[in-house]
């Protein structure tokens, strides 16, 4: 069975889930709270990089993006897909490089949007530009089983 995993919001806890029980609202192993995993892509900044990426157990998916980007405008509504259809599964993550331009200095990008893959905090794949959503899913899974 394929198992993910969830750290527990309220205690911290890293719990193995199996993915196909995912609709059941597994809870924490440790506190018996419902795990709860996020649905839309969260706001990655430098204050939360380390808990949200690095620290952070399973799949991240980190966007690096402006604004004033139309093709960064263009892979919102992907991303936003991807969060809901994988929530539990790949953790998206954005980063606003005009906002965040000490953390987006660590990337050295030449250009927005820059795409991340992440699996336990390791970096294990990266890709600069627009992607259709079925390019992207499936770049996903040439780096890693989902
Ligand atoms: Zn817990």
């Amino acid at each position: 069975m394929e198992t993910v995993l969830l750290k527990c919001p309220e205690c911290g806890q890293i719990n193995r889930v199996v993915k196909a029980k995912f609709h059941l609202h597994p809870k924490c192993h440790s506190c018996k709270k419902v795990l709860t995993y996020p649905k839309t892509p969260l706001t990655v900044t430098g204050a939360n990089f380390n808990e949200e990426v690095v620290q952070s157990p399973g799949i991240v998916l980190l966007d690096l993006w402006s604004p004033t980007c139309g093709y960064c405008m263009k892979l919102n509504p992907i991303l936003d897909e991807i969060a809901s259809e994988y929530a539990g599964i790949i953790k998206v993550g954005k980063i606003n490089t005009q906002n965040d331009q000490v953390l987006t200095g660590q990337f050295n990008i030449r250009g927005v949007p820059a795409l991340f893959l992440y699996n336990d905090g390791k970096k294990i794949g990266e890709v600069a530009g627009f992607m259709p959503k079925n390019d992207l899913v499936s770049w996903i899974k040439s780096r890693i089983d989902l």
